[in-house]
């Protein structure tokens, strides 16, 4: 797809995911809701690397949003940061880019089906694009691929456990 970004809520970021790819953009308000050591500090090496970008939505955006979610009632309960992170995706959509959202929050899921906005999860197939999987041996910490077939290590017949692995990195 053409003029694919990724706009990335908290979730995302502190899950790991952004893609070397395509551009990742986040807002400042979900930048400050990153709070432990390890996100802060990779969020701010992708920054550096000009992999994510800090973006906050126009007001073009933040008003086509509330006119969705006013329509739609109480039923859809957002924070201000949720808000601001889908309306930074209606503004890039504004602009022309053809932004996926990558949140594990379900009712921010929701309402990016009403209005349209493709998304995907952090956890699932988001996944994909940043970590694959190895099968690791819990006592020698031998390393087999992830279509070993075996329960038990081969070397000293202690469990095969999975484990995520980061690529490209
Ligand atoms: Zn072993």
């Amino acid at each position: 797809m053409q003029n694919r970004v990724y706009v990335l809520d908290a979730s995302a970021i502190i899950g790991g995911f952004y893609s070397k790819k395509t551009m990742n953009f986040t807002t400042s308000d979900v930048t400050s809701e990153i709070k432990d050591l390890k996100s802060k500090i990779m969020l701010q090496s992708a920054i550096e690397d000009g992999h994510i970008e800090i973006q906050d939505p126009d007001s073009e955006g933040v008003e086509k949003l509330g006119k969705v979610l006013r329509e739609s009632g109480d039923i859809l309960r957002l924070s201000d940061v949720d808000k601001n992170i889908i309306a930074l995706a209606v503004t890039l959509k504004n602009k022309g880019f053809n932004p996926t959202l990558v949140t594990d929050d379900y009712s921010m899921q929701n309402v990016l089906k009403i209005i349209g906005m493709p998304y995907r999860s952090v956890l699932t197939e988001g996944i994909k694009e940043i970590v694959g999987w190895v099968k690791i041996c819990k006592g020698c910490k031998k390393k087999y691929p992830p279509e070993y077939k075996f329960d038990e290590c081969e070397i000293c017949g202690t469990r095969v456990i999975r484990k995520r692995v980061k690529k490209n990195r």
